[in-house]
């Protein structure tokens, strides 16, 4: 049966010196809402005991607006700045209701810019994407066609530590489930390589990688030579973001590969509960690279699954998934991170991570 999915498609853009200062403008402006609305709530949360409402903080923002030291709000679309203060609300919601931590602040060196705007504050014709207070479409770089006839419903705009800019366009498309097929696969964040599977396969990281972290090791090191807020380390800085987001680019499309062909050729794939990653305690940035690919690849090998009529379960995270001798059960002894190889006494000898895989792939159905 096909299903009707909301689906976000991203694409850089490069903008006019006039085009680059609205959104930077208005992310600014979408940033300082957010953090006065979040003040404003967090006063009235802690001395009042009251919970502020969208419609209130809405009504204040247009109070803001009207006169008074934020009256430049006025300048900017107006959407982008709701869209903030329906965040917020999303952010309280999800507090009161325990699924989260109580909302912070927005920094501006933290937080990615960015602004949102609904189908009110965009214009979508034959192809060409025109923003809320801008004369000239966008300069987007169409690097994938967006789906025949595809109505964009939303529209957000964001610029990346490397100065890039982005447009993420969300649009409703009807997906169809792929035929049945009798495959089935355990996958496991491997230590050797990105993942391994039951099947015995091991995939790699992408090419390049490795050079490219001796490139990023190398403008960290220089970033840290330079002096506290000079204009070299500015440019150290910029240097640092790029390398970084050129390795996560690359990661991304590797990963949206490999989930792909997962899903494509298997009908049940099991996973590793996320979890068990945070034991392994093994700081330092490769590792944060590596966890944070094996929760993208989750992410993906989950949605993509149920746009494509497949199962994605997940393993307990206390399963002994490395220790377990997939040929005979026994549980082996202390198994350390850098033994990649071993031997049961059955006489079976496994790589560490397709055995897991295979362990994992053995659990994974009857946790159905
Ligand atoms: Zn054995």
């Amino acid at each position: 049966m096909a299903q009707i999915v909301k689906r976000a498609y991203r694409y850089r853009f490069h903008p006019t010196p006039e085009q680059a200062s609205e959104p930077a403008r208005t992310s600014g402006c979408v940033r300082l809402v957010y953090n006065r609305a979040l003040e404003m709530r967090t006063r009235a949360y802690t001395l009042e005991g009251r919970r502020v409402s969208y419609v209130e903080s809405s009504a204040t923002l247009t109070q803001w607006k009207r006169g008074g030291d934020y009256d430049f709000l006025s300048e900017v679309s107006s959407v982008p700045l709701q869209q903030a203060l329906r965040h917020l609300q999303a952010a309280f919601a999800n507090f009161f209701a325990k699924r989260a931590e109580y909302p912070t602040f927005r920094s501006r060196k933290k937080s990615r810019a960015s602004a949102e705007y609904t189908r009110s504050a965009f214009r979508w014709r034959e192809g060409r994407l025109t923003l809320a207070k801008m004369d000239a479409p966008l300069n987007v770089v169409w690097s994938r066609p967006l789906p025949e006839g595809a109505e964009p419903s939303t529209v957000t705009v964001s610029r990346d530590a490397a100065g890039r800019w982005f447009v993420s366009i969300l649009v409703e498309e009807t997906i169809r489930p792929l035929d049945p097929v009798e495959g089935m696969v355990g996958v496991d964040a491997g230590i050797t390589s990105l993942v391994a599977l039951s099947t015995g396969e091991k995939i790699v990281n992408p090419r390049h990688e490795r050079r490219d972290r001796r490139k990023l090791a190398k403008a960290q090191r220089n970033l840290a030579r330079k002096e506290k807020g000079s204009a070299n380390r500015a440019k150290a800085r910029l240097k640092v973001a790029k390398v970084y987001v050129r390795i996560t680019d690359r990661r991304r499309d590797h990963l949206h590969k490999i989930a792909t062909r997962l899903v494509r050729e298997n009908q049940v794939i099991a996973v590793e509960d996320l979890t068990v990653r945070n034991l392994v305690k093994n700081h330092g940035l490769a590792r944060a690279i590596s966890d944070a690919s094996w929760r993208e690849l989750r992410s993906m090998l989950e949605y993509k699954a149920q746009w494509c009529g497949r199962t994605v379960v997940a393993v307990d995270r206390w399963f002994p998934s490395s220790k377990l001798c997939s040929a005979c059960g026994t549980v082996a002894g202390a198994m350390p991170l850098n033994v990649r190889t071993w031997e049961c006494a059955c006489g079976a000898t496994h790589d560490r991570d397709v055995n897991a895989a295979k362990n994992i792939l053995a659990a994974g159905p009857a946790e159905r």
